[in-house]
């Protein structure tokens, strides 16, 4: 099919609705659309996904995007369906019969968008099939993880390059929110690029008061900026723990609020994540889990209430305040302890190649791989289970999973579910006698043998979150309900929780797997540390304007200070005591008689240029006036 090509101003308006571009999106697409390759550093929000799927919806063929993970491919390709778009994501585990349908239908089946992950890139079918199609436009997203200086380097990225060799005339286009000088340079020398166009969106949010705020008693503070907040609000913590504790906390001092981490069942994700995006719940208290697609204008109000790993992060968190470009602040809330837990929560977890070793060894012996085999399976990590098998570390073990995930090892996507299983072991006689002295179990009881056929007789698969829809109650008072029922003789009860779905990508070779990237191990712990460092100088640097030091983290120079963070704030009451001194100094001196700026200077300790001003600001005030001889009297 030929279609009439369209301007891009025209598909924008077309598929969504928006009247025209931001920022920096018309000049990254015109420049691809003329053929050039183009970088574009644009913020988080900034509309990179626009940039790219406008510039291939306004030519003939297809455009193949390299995106990191599953999830943020899985949700782009949803919203590109739900607009009428056609696009397919190979994510996941996709049988290679599959892969090859979907990649056909690429190649004959009119799919405007491809989206994978830079590991598919490695394979050859895949690689064979790119070459067969027509390509428009070949993008990386997210493309700082090319760069070891970038806070999310996965090796597999430099991948990317090898989609010049496949379509060599086809103009690339790569995308970040990360803006430093070395990640840009970084970026265009491994995509080969050539005389790119370099655009680049100022990250600055004028609308956002950053603050750091030092408080002996945090969950107070937290309560009362809660408490004063008229619009939605974001708290981020870093553990599960602390969320569901905070949520409380807030709840029971009538805040309302919810929690969101990654060990929360999808659908109760939704739920959370719905009732908050309508309102009907204020605060969300989150770990870094909450984030992805997390686009609500409304929200006022951004907590850290643990001091983040990196600038980076700590930026694209506080950013979702203020989408609306209405005020709003970011408070990142620390004690005196703090910067020492980070130091040690960050950094002594940082697992070394040793270590990564050793993690990868248990794992295969955990499943039973062979040398030389385990290449595309796939399984679920009970990761505690594994942990206590092996006495390992957990935040240890957990890192050198991330470890062996960014260096293409194992592919690791936290998902969760419970699998249980149920089985009567009494008859229905001792059951009743049971449930006689047991009068609260009797509901459970009832809807078990209601939904389940046969649980006298076999193990049965249970649904404990259907359990819990079906009482009207949480899954964990269903969970405890069977507990008791196992502990006192009525079934057996297995509960089986993996947290971890993952995939072995290459065959086990033992140390020689671990041993191809060691040096990034170690590169990566320093440059880890380095990020700590940053950040902790943000917290503690109380002289230069927030919005200054955070903009010249980006590479970007800001002149004036922002006057809303709470170095400005500081100082402008500093300078507001100071002036105020001063001026009942200068009235004092000139009670009796007028006096030229000269001799007020001379008598005064301080500098002329301070005087001179305040002398300004007392005249305008009306306090006083110049004389005919040039000197200055009270009025
Ligand atoms: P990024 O990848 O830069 O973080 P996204 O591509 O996810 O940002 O876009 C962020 C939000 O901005 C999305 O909701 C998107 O629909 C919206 N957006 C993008 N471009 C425009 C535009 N020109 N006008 C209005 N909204 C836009
Ligand atoms: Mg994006």
């Amino acid at each position: 099919m030929k279609s009439v090509n369209k301007l891009p101003k025209e598909i924008l308006q077309e598929y969504w609705g928006f009247p025209s571009f931001k920022g920096s999106q018309e000049v990254l697409i015109n420049g691809v659309l003329e053929g050039k390759d183009a970088l574009g550093l644009l913020p988080t929000g900034g509309g990179k996904s626009i940039c790219f799927q406008v510039s291939a919806l306004a030519k003939d063929g297809i455009c193949v995007v390299v995106s990191p993970l599953i999830a943020l491919i899985q949700n782009q390709v949803n919203t590109l369906k739900n607009l009428g778009i056609k696009a397919i994501g190979l994510t996941g585990r996709i049988s290679a019969e599959d892969v090859s349908n979907l990649l056909d239908n690429c190649i004959y089946g009119n799919y405007k968008f491809l989206y994978l992950s830079p590991e598919r890139l490695n394979q050859e079918l895949v690689q064979d099939r790119i070459r067969q199609m027509k390509v428009n436009l070949l993008v990386v997203d997210e493309a700082h993880c090319i760069s070891q200086w970038g806070h999310d380097f996965r090796p597999a990225y430099l991948n990317c390059a090898l989609l010049r060799d496949l379509q060599p005339n086809i103009p690339f286009m790569a995308l970040t929110a990360t803006a430093t000088a070395k990640v840009s340079k970084d970026i265009c020398s491994a995509l080969e690029m050539k005389s790119p166009l370099i655009v680049k969106d100022s990250f600055s949010r004028e609308n956002i008061a950053f603050n750091v705020q030092f408080s002996e008693d945090k969950k107070y503070q937290l309560r009362h900026y809660c408490s004063r907040l008229k619009s939605s609000g974001i708290i981020y913590v870093r553990t599960r723990k602390l969320a569901e504790e905070l949520s409380r906390y807030l709840e029971d001092h009538r805040i309302s609020a919810t929690f969101y981490h990654g060990g929360i069942l999808e659908q109760h994700k939704r739920k959370k994540l719905g009732d908050w995006l309508q309102n009907k719940t204020k605060v969300m208290v989150a770990t870094n889990a909450f984030g992805m697609g997390i686009d609500k204008p409304d929200v006022g109000l951004v907590v850290h209430y643990q001091i983040p790993d990196c600038i980076e992060n700590y930026y694209q968190e506080a950013g979702r305040a203020g989408r609306n470009g209405e005020a709003a602040k970011a408070i990142l809330l620390t004690n005196k302890t703090d910067a020492e837990q980070v130091k040690k929560q960050f950094l002594s977890i940082l697992p070394e190649v040793a270590f990564v070793k050793k993690v990868y060894s248990k794992l295969n012996n955990y499943f039973q791989i062979a040398y030389g085999e385990g290449n595309g399976f796939n399984c679920q990590l009970n990761f505690n289970a594994f942990c206590a098998t092996y006495q390992l570390n957990t935040l240890l073990t957990y890192n050198s999973l991330q470890v062996l995930d960014r260096n293409s090892v194992i592919a690791l996507s936290e998902s969760f579910s419970r699998k249980s299983t149920l089985r009567f072991i009494c008859n229905k006689h001792e059951l009743f006698d049971y449930l006689e002295i047991n009068r609260g179990l009797e509901d459970i009881v009832k809807n078990v043998l209601r939904t389940y056929g046969g649980i006298f007789e076999f193990e049965t698969k249970i649904n404990t979150v259907l359990l819990a829809n079906k009482s009207n109650t949480t899954e964990d008072a269903i969970i405890e309900r069977l507990q008791k029922l196992e502990a006192d003789g009525i079934v057996d009860y297995k509960a089986s929780h993996s947290d971890l779905e993952l995939t072995f990508l290459v065959p086990r070779e033992d140390d020689r797997t671990i041993n191809r990237f060691a040096h990034l191990i170690k590169e990566q712990n320093q440059i880890k540390e380095k990020n700590v460092m940053h950040m902790l100088d943000y917290v503690n640097n109380d002289r230069i304007c927030r919005n200054k030091q955070l903009l010249r983290y980006f590479d970007e120079k800001r002149t004036e200070d922002c006057g809303k963070c709470d170095v400005c704030l500081k100082n402008e009451r500093k300078n507001n005591d100071t002036s105020f001194i001063l001026k009942n100094q200068i009235k004092e001196l000139l009670k009796n008689d007028g006096m030229s700026s000269r001799s007020i200077c001379e008598l005064l300790n301080v500098e002329q240029r301070t005087v001179l001003t305040t002398l300004q600001e007392l005249l305008e005030e009306g306090e006083l006036e110049i004389d005919a001889k040039n000197r200055y009297q009270l009025i």
